[in-house]
């Protein structure tokens, strides 16, 4: 099938280079011409782990091409995806000028019938303002049908997770658009669940809502071992092994980040307050998420007499492994407020430091891990980057000037860094009195 991509981000870029993969002809177009530019010359815009090789493979094939033309790629389609950004506003509504400019553009262009399916993650109702706009610039008698097509990749994973989802969702206005849609995703051959457009919308926001209360949910009981002995380690383990539960997203840390969760946290709650019908359950998970990075702040504070004048060493930056996505961030939230409360941050990060640097040129960066903790009155684990876990704490303590540790994601047994000479404290987790 020819089609076209709008918004090559995160997940428009993974979305094209896996649907040409899959042997389709896809142009992925965006307004930013720097970005179209060096992806032309097979420069990432960002780092995922096997997206290089995919676009490359499929540039080379001339299945996938980039361009600034939304007119001619949307003509050239019959089937036209919307992937732009949809941040939040100051109140915790959604900020829909990249798909309203989207379906304009689309609308403007449009020579034939096309099938225009939103992956962007929008409020319920927003299928209905995307096919008012098309149907307001199109010729009279051209028909388009407007789909919800949610996405549920993750950063870090996110070609494993476009090439084998759990679920596709296709929220469809007719039985003829939902058949096409079936039959472009029928080569991954995954479930796929069809449905109106605007329970396909209401999905996305339950799906990551729930998952972001299920954090909160764990954090607040990691919360509650710290007064009462328990070990958070040793209660996951026992309740996420039941089925009915899972472990994933059950693992107590400095809370959610990320381009996603909070935004759509936030989002979901601003349009349950404008129907009248409150989430208070998710009221309550983003208020959990917002103080949990600044807990272990405290214990810092407490534990070091003050953080004025101290250097810190920080592990991690960015909002997940396996991404230079600093969105967000509870690691980079962390290392801010260090920063307000007077403590010199030195870090390391394997991919988001070139990211970090115009945001934050205070930060000491670092060659590796050692290097941040170099004379180091403590040392933060903010991000569970895999080669963290491996440390060498006797290198560490020779480093540091002095041997503290805080592990914001609980990566460290505290008995083995305790038998290195280190004062540990984790989340969820006894720590020093
Ligand atoms: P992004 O900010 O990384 O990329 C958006 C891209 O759209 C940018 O390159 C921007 O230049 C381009 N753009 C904006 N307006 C445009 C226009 N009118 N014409 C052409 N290009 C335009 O965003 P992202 O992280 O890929 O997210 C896109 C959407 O997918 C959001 O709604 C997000 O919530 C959702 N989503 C993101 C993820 C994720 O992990 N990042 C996962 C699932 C869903």
């Amino acid at each position: 099938m020819n089609i076209a991509v709008i918004g090559v981000g995160y997940v428009g870029l993974v979305t094209g280079a896996v649907f040409a993969d899959l042997g389709n002809m896809v142009i992925c177009v965006d307004s930013h011409e720097d970005r179209i530019e060096k992806l032309r010359k097979l420069e990432m815009p960002f780092y995922e782990p096997g997206l290089e090789e995919m676009v490359t493979r499929n540039v080379e094939a001339k299945r996938l091409a980039f361009s600034t033309d939304t007119d001619t790629a949307v003509r050239r389609s019959e089937i036209v995806f919307i992937a732009v950004g949809t941040p939040a506003q100051e109140d915790g509504g959604t900020d829909l000028s990249q798909v309203e400019a989207s379906a304009a553009a689309i609308g403007r262009a449009v020579n034939d019938y096309k099938i225009v399916v939103n992956k962007s993650t929008v409020p319920v109702g927003t299928g209905d303002l995307v096919k008012n706009i098309i149907e307001r610039f199109k010729p009279k008698d051209v028909e388009v049908e407007v789909v919800s097509n949610p996405e549920f990749l993750a950063e870090g994973t996110a070609i494993s997770d476009a090439l084998s989802p759990d679920r596709i969702v296709i929220g469809a206005p007719s039985k003829r658009v939902a058949m096409k849609l079936i039959e472009l995703y029928s080569a991954l051959e995954k479930p796929m669940v069809v449905t109106s457009v605007r329970s396909a919308e209401m999905i996305k926001y339950a799906s990551n809502a729930f998952l972001a209360t299920k954090i909160s949910f764990i954090n607040s009981v990691a919360n509650l071992c710290e007064k009462t002995g328990a070990d958070i380690e040793e209660v996951t383990r026992g309740v996420g092994l039941d089925e009915r539960i899972g472990s994933r997203f059950l693992r107590a840390g400095i809370g959610y980040g990320g381009s996603c969760f909070p935004k759509d946290t936030e989002s979901l709650l601003y349009v349950s307050r404008k129907f009248g019908e409150e989430m208070t359950l998710v009221s309550e998970a983003i208020r959990i998420n917002k103080q949990q990075p600044y807990r272990l702040i405290e214990k810092a504070e407490k534990a070091l007499g003050g953080l004025k004048g101290k250097t810190i060493g920080a592990l991690g930056l960015s909002f997940k492994p396996g991404t230079d996505d600093l969105r967000d961030s509870s690691a980079l939230a962390i290392v801010a407020r260090l920063i307000e409360l007077g403590a010199r941050v030195q870090a390391y990060d394997p991919m988001a430091m070139e990211k970090c640097k115009p945001l934050h040129p205070e930060i000491n960066y670092c060659d590796d891990a050692y290097a941040a903790a170099a004379g180091a009155d403590a040392l933060m684990t903010l991000t569970e980057w895999n080669h963290f876990k491996q440390l060498s704490f006797p290198r560490l303590k020779e480093v540091m000037k002095s041997a503290f540790i805080f592990d914001g994601r609980n990566i460290y047994n505290p008995d083995t860094v305790r038998a290195a000479g280190f004062k540990y404290y984790g989340i969820g987790r006894e720590s020093e009195g």
